[in-house]
């Protein structure tokens, strides 16, 4: 596209959204063409932000009508590069940020509508305000906003009693790539009119239509609770412990996260305000959390089933939350554990997941073939380990050199993915695929999969402005 070309689709954007929503400065639109990982470096034709659904709809049919791709993004938040335009200068950036309003919430039928633009801690915000608990929550809760949350199928720390971002949805608004507005916001936990479109536009990614407004579930308020810091041995025992707590408290079992010493360790150097949770160090940490809706004596139970696990081995020490701001402090040792290893330096990153009767069986061979293979770096493995989901990042070793380390990405990867594969898992187990796994889908991904996906993005995107080059 000539200058000329350019400055006249431009000014054709202006006249649909208005002067203010069509940035082309590069000091207006420079933060929007990165990654936070700052691992794509796009350039965009512009980046806008409209206001309102109708806005959005006008915007697809002009990108339809000139054929302009259209990157939506959110928080930009996201992992996988799905929220950052390509090199070329001619797609579009669109920014969601100025749909943020919370439509409604109905605290009778526990259930809130909110537009796609919502940062997810307002969300919650909004839903505690009104009596009510909104689940989702995750490291990244004060930028990302709940429509890149849906867009990536978002998981976090409270998927093993709530499920994945899908799992919270009763209906949706999106904006499909012919430009037509489908008003999908139904609150029924019913429904069996024909194919299920919001679960199919949840986990899209931003390439089969733009999601501008959710109906979400609410739950009851949570009126108790008590956190743990336990110290065990192996991933073996933490398994063990899993099955305890499972059977000794059912579904108020909400989060279980498990972290090896190293991440703590990294945490404690590089990131303020945290503290050591037990006297003296141990090779790997759960961190667990019961939930409940109703006044009970969560600590009690808590303490009786870690009681009981120290009488079987499992556990060699624990720390209950005594107070919300110890409970603070323990959640944010784990969820510092990214920006502790950014502090570190680079690192190559894997989101898998396996059964999670395997996870043990997972951590000790993979483990073993980074020591074997990776003398240059040192294993970070952590994560949602009651879902199954571990972040196995392999970090540079100090006195090792970046480009020499990275240059063995790609081997590397192939290892740890083909293992996932061995065992059954998944290679991106909650953030997505993007631009990073591109590749690895077509590998992982069978044929059958790869050509129904193909055959409903061209049936929904013929002309292929959403997101291009993302996902598949
Ligand atoms: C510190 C930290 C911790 C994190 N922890 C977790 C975690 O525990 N679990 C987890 O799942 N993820 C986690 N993430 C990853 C990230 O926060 C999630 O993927 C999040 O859901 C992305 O939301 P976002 O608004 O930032 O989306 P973006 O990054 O802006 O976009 C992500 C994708 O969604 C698309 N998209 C965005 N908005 C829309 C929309 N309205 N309609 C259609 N498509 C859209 C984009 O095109 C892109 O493909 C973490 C990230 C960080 C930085």
């Amino acid at each position: 596209m000539n200058e000329q070309s350019a400055q006249s689709r431009i000014a054709q954007l202006r006249s649909i959204l208005g002067e203010d929503s069509v940035l082309t400065r590069p000091e207006d639109t420079a933060a929007f063409e990165v990654d936070q990982r700052r691992l794509y470096h796009g350039h965009a034709l512009a980046v806008v932000s409209p206001r309102q659904v109708e806005e959005v709809a006008a915007l697809v049919a002009w990108c339809v009508q000139h054929r302009i791709g259209l990157v939506t993004q959110g928080g930009n938040t996201g992992y996988c590069g799905g929220a950052t335009p390509d090199e070329s200068g001619l797609q579009l950036v669109l920014l969601m940020r100025r749909l943020n309003r919370v439509r409604s919430i109905d605290a009778a039928n526990f259930s809130m509508t909110v537009e796609a633009g919502c940062v997810l801690a307002n969300v919650q915000r909004a839903a505690d305000m009104a009596d009510r608990f909104f689940p989702l929550s995750l490291g990244a809760e004060g930028s990302c906003q709940i429509g890149g949350n849906l867009a990536t199928n978002a998981g976090g720390v409270n998927v093993l009693r709530y499920g994945m971002a899908r799992d919270l949805v009763l209906g949706l608004e999106a904006v499909l790539p012919d430009g037509s507005i489908w008003r999908g916001l139904k609150s029924l936990r019913k429904d069996n009119t024909g194919y299920d479109l919001k679960s199919l536009l949840i986990g899209s990614e931003g390439t089969l239509g733009v999601i501008t407004a959710a109906t979400l579930k609410l739950w009851p308020k949570i009126r108790s609770g008590a956190t743990a810091m336990v110290a065990i041995s192996t991933p073996a025992d933490a398994l063990a412990l899993l099955g305890l707590l499972r059977e000794h408290s059912g579904e108020r079992l909400s989060s279980f996260e498990l972290l090896p010493r190293v991440a703590i360790d990294l945490t404690l150097r590089y990131v303020s305000a945290t503290h050591d949770p037990l006297g003296q160090s141990y090779p790997w940490y759960v961190l667990c959390e019961l939930t409940s809706g109703t006044t009970e004596n969560l600590n009690e139970q808590l303490q009786q089933t870690l009681a009981l696990a120290m009488e079987r081995s499992l556990v060699l020490d624990a720390a209950l939350a005594t107070s919300e701001r110890v409970r603070l402090d323990f959640w944010r040792l784990r969820e510092s554990v990214p920006e502790a290893q950014r502090h570190e330096g680079v690192s190559i990153k894997h989101d898998i997941s396996v059964p999670v009767a395997s996870v043990p069986d997972f951590i000790a061979e993979a483990s073993l073939w980074v020591r074997q293979h990776v003398a240059d770096g040192f294993l970070v493995c952590y994560g949602h380990a009651g879902d199954g989901n571990l972040h196995f990042n392999i970090n540079r070793a100090t006195d090792g050199e970046n480009q020499a380390f990275l240059a063995r990405e790609p081997v590397i990867k192939r290892a740890i993915h083909d293992l996932v594969a061995r065992y059954h898992g998944s290679i991106s187990a909650e953030h997505g695929i993007g631009r990073l796994k591109r590749e690895e889908l077509q590998r992982y991904a069978s044929p059958v999969q790869l050509a129904c996906m193909r055959a409903i993005k061209h049936a929904l995107d013929p002309h292929g402005i959403m997101n291009p080059g993302k996902v598949l």
